[in-house]
């Protein structure tokens, strides 16, 4: 555990960035709008009414609405006084936003472009300081393409943020190796997924290469450390209370869910409202050791998932947070008064 001591493992909270930075999950604090503030808000969401299970869109009402906003290029243009984040499938669209950024844009969502070498190219010769979350829908086969940010990443702030698919640990390495954060989107993982994400955990652990954080795992690691209230939802960006996805049509929806049931809720209780829900209806949830840092996310959408292989994930990540703190607390002891006193 020889990273444990250069670990800011303090307890994680929503706090206020300094600027817009990327891929540090809780404990560097991607929320700055999102510190406990929400208050208010109507809208729509899947999720259990009277037994009966619906997923689907958040219908966000007329108020405003404090979150962060995700929106595609077309519809981030009309924003001017929330921030936001712009998706870009196209150099165009990543050109315009590079160049000619609107004052609330957070940073850039890059979709379905990797493979594109005349955008990075274009990218690394620019003087733009807003910051790319570079989105990996496949990263078995997109994973070798990431050599093309060798010299965009030189000179800007990236992300990279992956799905979790077979082949996900090639990805994970050669972000790494890139010192990307990465940001890693579990949904609900196959078995075979499962054994590639404790792979993941492994590396982040242990490999000499690893620099920056790798979320979900990081902040985590963090919250079973020193016990805080944060969640896997707001870790992985998907709490709806901090962050709200829109389509090209402007209508808000639900994190990995893509169909149109509404239902009447506040996205700041969408969380909650899931639980509670989960917890009613039997799931095992009601009694997993793992429910504060997950709020049933492994349920989301389909809430028949079988959590057998996501708990034993979470056993590692205790025992390594277990390990993490008995290393601290030797190192703290095996140093001097002296230079205790020198830090004082
Ligand atoms: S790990 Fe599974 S059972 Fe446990 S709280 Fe999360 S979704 Fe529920």
């Amino acid at each position: 555990m020889r990273r444990s001591q250069q670990w800011d493992l303090g307890v994680p909270g929503l706090r206020s960035r300094q600027r817009s930075m990327l891929g540090s999950g809780l404990t560097d604090g991607i929320l700055a709008e999102a510190d406990g503030s929400i208050d208010g808000v109507l809208a729509a969401a899947g999720g259990s009414i009277d037994g009966d299970w619906r997923s689907g869109y958040i219908c966000v009402s007329e108020e405003d609405y404090p979150s962060l906003r995700i929106l595609p290029s077309a519809l981030a243009e009309t924003q001017s006084d929330l921030p936001f984040v712009a998706i870009v499938r196209s150099r165009e669209e990543l050109y315009r936003w590079l160049s000619n950024p609107l004052p609330r844009l957070q940073w850039i969502q890059v979709e379905g472009m990797l493979g594109d070498s005349d955008a990075w190219t274009e990218v690394a010769h620019s003087d733009s300081d807003v910051s790319l979350d570079l989105i990996l829908s496949d990263p078995s086969s997109e994973f070798s393409d990431l050599y093309k940010l060798v010299d965009a990443c030189a000179v800007h702030d990236f992300r990279v943020t992956m799905l979790a698919q077979p082949g996900l640990l090639k990805a994970v390495r050669l972000a790494a190796a890139l010192a990307c954060p990465v940001r890693i989107l579990p949904g609900q993982p196959t078995a075979e997924v499962l054994a590639e994400l404790k792979e993941v955990l492994d590396f982040y652990l242990h490999a000499p290469t690893v620099e920056a954080p790798i979320e979900f795992f990081h902040s985590l690691l963090a919250i079973t450390y020193g016990g805080d209230a944060g969640s896997l939802w707001m870790i992985l960006e998907e709490d709806p209370a901090a962050f709200l996805q829109y389509d090209i049509n402007g209508q808000t929806r639900l994190p990995r869910s893509n169909s149109f049931e509404s239902v009447e809720i506040s996205p700041r209780k969408f969380v909650e409202h899931h639980l509670k829900s989960l917890v009613e209806q039997g799931a095992e949830c009601a009694t997993c050791p793992w429910q504060q840092p997950c709020r049933g996310y492994f349920k989301w959408p389909d809430p028949t998932y079988s959590c057998k292989g996501v708990k034993e994930l979470f056993s590692v990540v205790q025992a390594a947070a277990d390990e993490i703190g008995r290393d601290l607390a030797s190192y703290a002891l095996s140093r001097s008064p002296s230079d205790r006193s020198d830090e004082q």
